[in-house]
């Protein structure tokens, strides 16, 4: 097992009608900000629910915050934290609202040029940024319990990534009652993400870390026990809190404490969404399959493990297992209606796998939990998931 450090200083409030306890939560003194997207939040109840949590605070809000969380968005959010005096912001969406609230409370407290935190990037420690708290309103990135954030610049096509141990939620609501306005569509989204979140520090070498493995196949597997009852059943509480808190320990920090992480499927996905506008999860499911088979020979051990221990599949050679284990995660993805190829999503894929190259060549960027998968090893990898 590698060495590591573990704090996690989000406090997380679950259950039903639990917003309104933000009201002992937030600071009396401060100006907040409350945050949100494209307008949910107004037409499922959320939005009462928060104002009613704020009554007597001094509030402001910014809604428009679209999936994807764009820069110049964010700006025009940022000339009202600033021009407002805000000292205290409250997101009230998914990752994207979270993430959004993550830049903008680096952001607000940042000298220079705000793109500069997301290029160089700069690294946010406490200290650095505006404290924040969140109502979860979409369980699957698990940005409210964790310290990283992605932004996406239409204007010159990037999507980026960044964090810091300054960016973690003060506080994040977790009530499973706002799962029920959210389309199958965003749900299946969400089973994908947390379930890639999962493979991104499960799937690695060496295989040492015995604990955390549990806890990833233990998440993994409930997300396949629920996954059908979210997409095919009515509502269900337990069934919808269980999802909500496997979204949020699939990416906390627990899992990934003592063992290399990869995150190479979610650097390509990226990428797919800054030239297609692929949603985020999908784009996961389009590259997983292409790169588990392409680093077969370094992480077979661990897919043949997964194989085994999630899929019940013992019969074969350490190869056969791994590429079965393979098979199961495409059919998995299936089974929630998500399509798994490039060319099911565009029909304009051709070129997609060198401009990636060139992009991460121009970065410098290597990837995979040794950085040894070079820009021409991540075109071969797109190019296999057309
Ligand atoms: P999202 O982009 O936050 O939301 C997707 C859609 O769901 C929005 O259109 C939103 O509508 C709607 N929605 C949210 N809550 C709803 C509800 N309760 N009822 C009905 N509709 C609802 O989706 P996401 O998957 O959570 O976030 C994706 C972003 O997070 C991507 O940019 C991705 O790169 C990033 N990400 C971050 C991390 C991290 O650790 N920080 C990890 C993985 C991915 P409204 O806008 O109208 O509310
Ligand atoms: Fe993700």
């Amino acid at each position: 097992m590698l060495n590591f450090e573990f704090k996690n200083p989000t406090k997380i409030i679950f259950g039903k009608g639990e917003i309104q306890k933000l009201n002992n939560e937030i600071p009396k003194d401060v100006r907040v900000l409350i945050l949100y997207g494209g307008g949910s939040i107004k037409t499922n109840g959320i939005y009462e629910q928060v104002l009613s949590a704020l009554e007597g605070l001094q509030i402001e809000e910014f809604g428009g915050i679209p999936a994807n969380p764009e820069y110049e968005v964010l700006l025009e959010a940022l000339k009202v934290i600033k021009e407002k005096n805000i000292n205290y912001l409250l997101a009230v969406g998914g990752g994207s609202v979270i993430d959004g609230t993550k830049f903008l409370a680096a952001a607000a407290m940042y000298e220079g040029d705000p793109w500069e935190i997301l290029k160089k990037p700069v690294r946010i420690f406490e200290g650095m940024a505006l404290p924040f708290s969140t109502v979860l309103t979409l369980p699957a990135t698990g940005s409210e319990m964790n310290s990283g954030y992605v932004i996406s610049r239409r204007g010159t096509g990037e999507k980026l990534s960044s964090g810091g141990p300054g960016l973690f939620p003060q506080v994040s609501v977790l009530d499973p009652e706002v799962v029920r306005s959210i389309p199958k569509k965003q749900i299946a989204n969400g089973i994908a993400d947390a379930y890639s979140h999962v493979l991104e520090q499960y799937m690695t070498y060496p295989t040492s870390a015995t604990l955390q493995d549990r806890f990833s196949e233990s998440i993994m597997q409930t997300l396949q026990e629920i996954a059908p009852k979210m997409l095919n059943e009515d509502f269900d509480y337990d069934v919808a809190g269980n999802f909500m808190w496997c979204c949020t320990m699939a990416l906390n920090g627990l899992i990934s404490k003592g063992v290399p992480t990869d995150w190479a499927v979610h650097a390509m996905g990226h990428e797919l969404t800054a030239q297609f506008g692929i949603d985020h999860a999908r784009t996961l499911a389009i590259i997983a399959p292409s790169h588990y088979r392409f680093n077969i020979e370094s992480k077979k051990e661990k897919l043949a493990q997964y194989a085994e221990r999630i899929w019940g599949i013992t019969e074969g050679s350490e190869e056969e297992k791994a590429e079965k284990g393979i098979q199961k995660m495409e059919t998995f993805f299936h089974s929630i209606g998500i399509p798994t190829r490039l060319s099911e999503y565009t029909t304009a894929y051709e070129g997609c796998a060198e401009r990636i190259e060139k992009t991460f060549a121009e970065r410098n960027w290597m990837l995979g939990e040794y950085r040894k998968l070079s820009p021409q090893d991540v075109k071969e990898i797109v190019q296999m998931s057309y």
